[in-house]
């Protein structure tokens, strides 16, 4: 959809940090994380949110969401992980382009509001794809599954 900063990064034509990426979906660094390695799994083609994307690519989405959660949950020792997505603006939704955010919480201590939202730096941003990188197996395992 023209205009939209998800569809551009899907295709390669607005920058992002990818951790993963095939031919249904990309998991890319939130560019105003909440905490260290906030993670957005969005689908590479248009629908607006979950209400309007087709189940399969809703699978793909959050079996990838899930392998996250594992990843820092089990070999990152993260103590918690958010699994959030938003569907319509009164639901705070911001960017009109289905995505699921997954948000590792390292200290505990419960929700952190958005306000709390800080830039991604470049040294941020790889480090938490190389903390990422040696488990994009796990990812591949959980999207292979039925
Ligand atoms: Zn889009």
């Amino acid at each position: 959809m023209a205009g939209c900063i998800f569809c551009k990064i899907a295709k390669s034509e607005a920058p992002a940090h990818f951790v993963y990426q095939d031919s249904d979906i990309s998991i890319i660094l939130d560019i105003y994380p909440v905490e260290k390695g906030h993670l957005l799994v969005i689908s590479n083609e248009h629908y607006e949110s979950i209400h309007d994307t087709p189940s399969r690519i809703i699978s793909k989405v959050f079996r990838a969401a899930a392998a996250l959660a594992r990843i820092y949950r089990v070999y990152l020792g993260a103590p918690g992980v958010n699994v959030v997505t938003n569907s319509g603006r009164a639901a705070g939704q911001e960017v009109f382009h289905f995505h699921v955010h997954v948000l590792p919480r390292w200290r505990g201590g419960g929700w952190r509001t958005l306000t709390m939202r800080h830039r991604l730096t470049s040294e941020e941003a790889e480090e938490v794809v190389n903390m990422i990188k040696p488990y994009i197996h796990i990812i591949e395992e959980y999207l292979a599954g039925e």
